[in-house]
């Protein structure tokens, strides 16, 4: 049996991409294009100045950058925000708040680990905040009234877009029509747009 015959795809062919997959990566850019993104090599500097080159969490050495307060939450790629973590924290926080992922006591948080002086490191990056004067704020707050209700239009279209193309999807009889775009649900928490029923 030839190699072509038993690989699970094609090789060498372009896969169909997914547009549920697609549109979600939209709406995640949009969002991370509404917050700041200001962190070049002066600013690791500043930020390895201030706050050493350990992991600010547990103290191994740092081999990546991530955000105390994530994206998910309005967070900023700023000074003050942007700090050096080892990879076993980097791939363990991800998009939770900072404060509650190191004072968790289950495994993996830092005391499960043996980290000591929790609390003081706690300190040290509000501190490192307050230095660098920034001050997280929600997406809400951030776009004000107006703003707001611009996002939430972009956000209605985007529920439509995805029943648009689940619609088109049926009717073409793709063979992917199936597993895409599900009807979406989720509305962002301050919602200000009158309410809209997607049609199945
Ligand atoms: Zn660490």
């Amino acid at each position: 049996m030839s190699r072509l015959g038993r690989s699970h795809g094609v090789a060498g062919l372009p896969q169909p991409r997914s547009v549920k997959t697609a549109l979600t990566e939209v709406r995640r850019a949009v969002r991370e294009a509404l917050g700041r993104f200001a962190f070049g090599a002066g600013e690791a500097a500043r930020a390895l100045a201030y706050l050493g080159a350990d992991c600010v969490f547990c103290g191994s050495p740092a081999r990546a950058w991530d955000l105390l307060v994530p994206r998910r939450s309005g967070g900023e790629v700023v000074l003050g925000n942007v700090v050096p973590v080892c990879l076993f924290c980097h791939g363990n926080k991800r998009e939770q708040d900072f404060q509650a992922w190191m004072l968790q006591d289950r495994w993996p948080g830092l005391r499960a680990r043996g980290i000591a002086n929790v609390r003081g490191r706690l300190r040290r990056l509000r501190a490192y905040m307050t230095h660098f004067q920034y001050t997280p704020t929600s997406l809400e707050v951030r776009l004000g009234p107006g703003g707001l209700r611009a996002f939430e239009e972009v956000h209605r279209r985007d529920r439509q877009l995805r029943t648009a193309v689940a619609q088109l999807l049926a009717v073409a009889g793709s063979g992917t029509a199936g597993r895409e775009v599900p009807a979406n649900t989720q509305r962002p928490r301050a919602s200000a747009a009158p309410a809209t029923t997607a049609p199945r």
